[in-house]
Parts: C-alpha cells; sequence; structure tokens
C-alpha cells in the first residue's frame, strides 16, 4: 500500500505590473500546479471569465463567507476584498496535488503564520526596474493615468514586504524568471542546493526604493 504524500503549497505575490499572474499560469501549465481561485468583490475585466480567474462576489456574500469563518487568509487590497476559501486548498494538498497561489503580502503572511504541516514555499516577484514598472503598467488595460500614479506609489509601500519572503526573484524575462522559480522549487523538494544571491537581491531592492 502506498502512503499518499502530500501536496505543497507556493505563493507568488508581488507589486501590481511584475507579471506575476502570467507565471502562476507558467506554473500551472508546465509543473500542473493547481491554481487557487480566489474570491473577489471587485468587477470583472473583459478578459476575465469567472469561476476560473476568480469567484466574483458582492460584499454581503464575501462578509458571509468571513462570518462562517470559510476564508483561509483573506484582505483588503486597492479597495476592493479579496480571500482564499480554505475547503478547495486543503482538499487539493490532501489528495497530493500541488497549489499554486497569486496573493497579496496581506494574505502570503497569514499563510505563513498559520505554520501548517505543509510545506510552503513563497516567492514575491520584482520588476527589473522602475522604468519598465512604470511602462508595463502604462501599456495595461488601466491606461487611465491616475490609476498608474497611484499603483507607483503602491508599489513603494509593498516592494518593503521582500523581506518576509523565502525567495524575491526579478522579472526580467519571463522564461529566465520562471526557469529560476522552478529550479528554486525542485530543490527545495529535493533538498539541493539553490542558486540564489540574496545581497544581490537587497541591492535590486535598494535601487528600486531609492
Ligand atoms: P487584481 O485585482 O489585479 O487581480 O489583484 C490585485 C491584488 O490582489 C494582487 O496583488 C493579487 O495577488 C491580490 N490577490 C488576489 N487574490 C487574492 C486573495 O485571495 N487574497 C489576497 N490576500 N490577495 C489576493
Amino acid at each position: 500500500m502506498s502512503i499518499q504524500k502530500d501536496g505543497i503549497m507556493v505563493i507568488l505575490s508581488s507589486p501590481s505590473g511584475a507579471g506575476k499572474t502570467t507565471l502562476v499560469k507558467l506554473l500551472s501549465k508546465k509543473k500542473n500546479f493547481q491554481i487557487s481561485v480566489s474570491h473577489t468583490t471587485r468587477e470583472p475585466r473583459h478578459s476575465e471569465v469567472p469561476e476560473q480567474d476568480y469567484y466574483f462576489v458582492n460584499k454581503e456574500k464575501f462578509e458571509n463567507l468571513i462570518k462562517n469563518e470559510e476564508f483561509f487568509e483573506y484582505a483588503k487590497v486597492f479597495n476592493h476584498f479579496y480571500g482564499t476559501t480554505r475547503t478547495p486548498v486543503i482538499e487539493k494538498l490532501n489528495k497530493g496535488k500541488n497549489v499554486i497561489f497569486d496573493i497579496d503580502w496581506q494574505g502570503a503572511d497569514q499563510i505563513k503564520n498559520k505554520q501548517l504541516n505543509y510545506k510552503l514555499i513563497t516567492f514575491f516577484i520584482l520588476p527589473p526596474s522602475k522604468e519598465v514598472l512604470f511602462e508595463r503598467l502604462s501599456n495595461r488595460d488601466m491606461k487611465d493615468k491616475l490609476i498608474v500614479k497611484e499603483r507607483m506609489k503602491e508599489f513603494d509601500r509593498d516592494v518593503l514586504h521582500w523581506i518576509n519572503y523565502d525567495y524575491v526573484i526579478i522579472n526580467d524575462s519571463l522564461e529566465d524568471c520562471y526557469s529560476r522559480i522552478n529550479n528554486l522549487i525542485e530543490a527545495e523538494i529535493n533538498n539541493g542546493s539553490k542558486d540564489y544571491d540574496k545581497e544581490y537581491i537587497r541591492k535590486h531592492v535598494d535601487k528600486l526604493t531609492s
């Protein structure tokens, strides 16, 4: 009789515009990670598919989920609520499936503090420079200059949370970034050696915040 091994949890967080959502999709496709689908009170964007990208709910429904203690974690981000329900995550992990979360630093902190018996690896994705971030945000569907300005300000606050993550990855090219994350996950699972230079990251953060 074989003993079922639990799945692992991988969290990807980043300031808006660092390319995290694409990376999450890539990890799910190439490594067969199950994406945790969050609930949110924000309106769907044109390209988004309900129940695939998010469960779009109103504030009342969200508050009910809070009251019934169904959330694994939840937070207010950019004036909207976002949260991960517990049951689907635990069910997947118990079946040996790996789960990936696209959540912010507040959610990552909450999950980390639970100290569950499932392996957890946390990644914080950063843009190569503020100029590149500005360009990425300006080219999104959020052409509104005010929103871009607001997200740039938010970036200055968000970036400070890098220190609470296991690894910080600079997203200069999607393929490189994916392969660095992949190598670190494999090294973590197999207790292998990790190619990671924290001092280099510290200097990069200093540059981004100066
Ligand atoms: P967006 O509205 O652009 O899809 O997401 C805004 C931010 O909310 C992103 O940083 C995203 O990672 C975060 N987010 C999405 N779902 C959740 C969630 O369930 N919990 C938390 N804490 N943050 C989330």
